[in-house]
């Protein structure tokens, strides 16, 4: 009773009473990543986390234990429970477990959301052992601790684990949650009505993406060996159900409906999914995992070109958050026995680690009042990308972004909209910070014609090799 106390009231606390730890300046990632040696291979520890499948006492038992070892580095809650009362654990590691750090983003990885795919879920457990027991030494590990704050949620489907079978490569028993449902297609849809009742699972987790900004996802799925990014559905498939007839249509049909479905953001969602493919043992050579299964160029595809779905859980996160989330296929079994759980660690470490420093690419900053109050659910869109993205309660925002010339418009209400240029380079994030005029002196200060009432600051930190780099004044047109 009393944990669960000390559970809820973490929750609690997690959720909503974040403190402010306003950084006085948002701390410079990228660049020193750039100067860091490769992250270390991992050389396990079985008297902590052995190779083999965790059942959800086990895991429970693994992830309370972990968290009572290191409570500096790690934070456990529960997001809710599964159909059958099985708690939804997420474990937060981070040098910061237990607030958000602000001005540093938040990321996440979610495995097991169909309960006979648990590879991925095993993989979370060691990533966690991983990443706590490497922060004093990997100084890789440390970076990414400092300045992220991961959260890992093994399972998002335990009921559907529970009924599935070790050693069963193929098939659907233990796919659905206990009441049959999907959870891949249980989330509302960008482009067909999604009619399937919302199932508790799903509704934890959109209740969890809502109330945390996450910037950077992934989905750990197995049946095949391939990072698959947005869109999964496309608007074309339902009106040529209708005229898939005669065979020759129902041919031209398939073809048709796996055209892929791209997002504004491709070039960064496919550049996301290399990131995990080349970091990965085998996954960018391509390989069929069988004959009658496909062969995915550099191991990737767009999500609709292979099948399209409903309901999928990588679109929602993209066009209702802003968050880039992509679905990781690690193994061409979705069940294999215990005894390859080692190898499949090794082929897939160093892309679970690289993946999330993908976060530290792109823009960050804040939007401000006048008075340097932080704008909150300020609406920020970068042009040419036609999916937003909103500021948090301290008004921070991040979007990755690959090395290019950009313009993002702002946003708010009572606000006078903005738009801002700022540059995009490879080695470190740029940092840019808006300043909005409320509306009713932005239309005083247009009818006078005057020019000096928008402040537009866009900076970038410190330079790879350590040099400071000008501020620079863009223009406000
Ligand atoms: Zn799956």
């Amino acid at each position: 009773m009393i944990l669960r106390k000390t559970l809820s009231s973490l929750v609690l606390m997690l959720l909503y009473g974040c403190h402010l730890h306003m950084a006085k300046t948002v701390m410079n990632g990228g660049d020193l990543e750039a100067a860091l040696p490769e992250p270390r291979a991992y050389i396990p520890d079985s008297q902590n986390l052995d190779f083999v499948y965790h059942d959800h006492e086990e895991l429970t038992r693994f992830l309370r234990a972990t968290s009572a070892r290191y409570p500096n580095l790690t934070a456990l809650y529960s997001i809710g429970k599964s159909t059958q009362g099985r708690d939804l654990w997420v474990m937060v590691v981070s040098s910061s477990p237990y607030e958000h750090m602000v001005g540093k983003p938040d990321v996440k990885y979610v495995g097991n959301i169909h309960g006979n795919e648990p590879v991925g879920r095993e993989m979370l457990l060691h990533l966690i052992q991983y990443f706590v027991s490497s922060y004093t030494t990997d100084q890789y590990v440390k970076w990414l601790l400092d300045n992220t704050r991961i959260h890992i949620l093994p399972t998002m489907n335990p009921d559907g684990y529970a009924v599935s079978k070790e050693g069963t490569c193929d098939g659907g028993q233990g796919r659905y949650n206990a009441r049959g449902f999907d959870l891949n297609r249980n989330f509302p849809d960008y482009f067909k009505q999604n009619n399937k009742r919302g199932q508790p699972e799903t509704d934890a987790v959109k209740d969890w993406i809502s109330k945390i900004q996450f910037v950077l996802s992934g989905s750990l799925h197995g049946g095949a060996l391939v990072a698959s990014y947005p869109y999964d559905n496309t608007p074309n498939s339902r009106l040529l159900k209708g005229i898939c007839r005669s065979s020759a249509l129902c041919a031209m049909f398939q073809t048709y409906s796996a055209a892929p479905s791209l997002t504004p953001d491709d070039d960064v969602f496919k550049h996301l999914s290399l990131v995990y493919a080349r970091n990965h043992a085998k996954m960018s050579r391509g390989v069929a995992c069988k004959s009658a299964t496909p062969a995915f160029e550099n191991g990737i595809t767009n999500g609709a070109a292979w099948y399209p779905l409903t309901g999928g859980m990588q679109d929602y996160n993209y066009v209702w958050y802003g968050c880039m989330e992509i679905t990781l296929e690690i193994s061409c079994c979705k069940y294999p026995p215990a005894y390859e759980l080692k190898k499949y660690w090794e082929d897939n470490q160093l892309s679970l680690i690289k993946f999330l420093a993908e976060a530290h690419r792109g823009v960050q900053g804040f939007v401000f009042d006048p008075a340097g109050m932080p704008i909150e659910r300020a609406s920020l869109k970068v042009k040419g990308r036609d999916v937003g993205f909103q500021t948090t309660k301290y008004g921070e925002f991040w979007r990755i972004l690959l090395p290019g010339y950009y313009k993002v418009e702002v946003f708010a209400e009572g606000y006078a909209p903005r738009e801002v240029e700022f540059v995009i380079v490879e080695q470190h994030p740029t940092l840019l910070n808006v300043t909005l005029q409320p509306s009713k002196y932005f239309a005083a200060t247009v009818t006078s014609k005057s020019t000096s009432s928008h402040t537009i600051s866009s900076t970038t930190p410190r330079g790879p090799r350590g040099q400071v780099n000008d501020n620079v004044q863009f223009p406000t047109n």
